[in-house]
């Protein structure tokens, strides 16, 4: 920044996917074959053999029947619940869902509910409640975006199925992440594409590329391919793009190393910041938040860590609730040891000052 080096911490490139030589090499050569835009929407000519064989990847990764691409994460989200719901239907968001799963809850024009975060007995005492007509749909996100906890899938998909309701969840910040073989929430928990339905993942974080998709049954992609606008009116991600993602998820199983890495490092920062009684919030993936409260005090930390090299910006409302203003850290395989001691001597030194 400004031509001095930081030592950054709050990117979502969680593997250090970004920037590898192998995406780098795929873009490179898709690009010269196939040129840089991707021209059309898939449905007109945009979609080529790289989107479609990326989609059969993210199928036979997530274990369901299909995946279709959307260009982003926020378009996926809208698309889909649009698609699925309309006037008369009831969506149920965690209160901490990512704006875009709230924004697509609104713009459904669905009976939209917000319960207490990862708070079952409210989800059940809200489905207790809804009347009989209507499809129902829960949607959380699987690791929420700015505290770093994760949803209790397990429990939601089992409330899921005793209230007659649609799973969605988000798993922007689990995909290529969690799990054995990084394929994210659904296989963390072992949800099969019957108890989680609706399954939506971003490939610009873990994955390191860019662009997002949703898998599930073959209805659910049928559907999605017929009403989701955000699928069908935009031009298609370029060809190179899905070629380097297709690049990202080879690297998933060539180098669970970063996987393996990415865990120490977040155990080691959770020990040590225990250590040193900095505020951690209860989370075990990469997302690290400390929780400060005011918002004039996270950006004076922000700032203070700046000038010691490290980069870590300040999470303010709207994006989080009023009074809990945070540093949102995340750790990434990119990381070394010694870049976390860095990052921990600057906290001590900045919150004692
Ligand atoms: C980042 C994010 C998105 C949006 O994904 P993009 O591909 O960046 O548009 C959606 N949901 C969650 C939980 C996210 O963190």
């Amino acid at each position: 920044m400004d031509g001095r080096e930081l030592l950054q911490f709050c990117s979502n490139d969680y593997l250090g996917l970004a920037n590898h030589p192998k995406l780098i090499a795929a873009m490179q050569d898709t690009a010269a074959q196939f040129g840089v835009g991707g021209g059309a929407s898939h449905l007109v000519c945009g979609h080529s053999s790289y989107h479609h064989q990326l989609e059969e990847r993210l199928a036979k990764i997530t274990g369901r029947d299909r995946a279709l691409l959307f260009s982003t994460g926020y378009m996926a989200n809208l698309g889909t619940v649009t698609a699925l719901l309309g006037k008369g239907d009831h969506i149920l968001e965690d209160r901490l869902n990512h704006a875009s799963l709230l924004d697509a809850g609104l713009l459904s024009g669905a009976r939209f509910q917000r319960f207490q975060h990862n708070d079952m007995a409210d989800l059940e005492r809200r489905l207790r409640k809804l009347p009989a007509d209507g499809n129902r749909l829960i949607v959380v996100d699987a690791v929420f975006s700015m505290d770093g906890d994760m949803a209790p899938l397990a429990e939601l998909a089992a409330l899921a199925q005793k209230y007659n309701a649609w799973l969605m969840a988000d798993d922007a910040h689990g995909f290529g992440v969690l799990g054995e073989s990084g394929a994210g929430c659904a296989e963390f928990f072992g949800l099969s594409q019957q108890e989680l339905p609706v399954l939506m993942g971003t490939l610009g974080k873990g994955i390191g590329s860019f662009g997002a998709f949703v898998a599930g049954s073959e209805a659910l992609i049928e559907t999605l391919i017929q009403f989701a606008r955000p699928y069908i009116y935009t031009t298609a991600m370029p060809p190179a793009v899905a070629a380097a993602t297709i690049a990202g998820l080879n690297l998933l199983s060539e180098e669970p190393w970063r996987r393996q890495h990415l865990q120490e490092l977040i155990g080691y920062f959770r020990e040590q910041a225990q250590a040193f009684a900095l505020p951690l919030m209860p989370s075990n993936t990469a997302i690290q938040p400390l929780l400060i409260g005011d918002e004039q005090a996270a950006m004076a930390l922000s700032a203070a860590l700046e000038q010691r090299g490290i980069l870590v910006s300040a999470i303010r409302p709207p994006t989080v609730p009023v009074g809990s203003s945070r540093l949102r850290i995340t750790l990434s395989a990119a990381h070394s040891k010694a870049d976390i001691d860095c990052l921990l001597a600057a906290l001590v030194e900045v919150l004692a000052a």
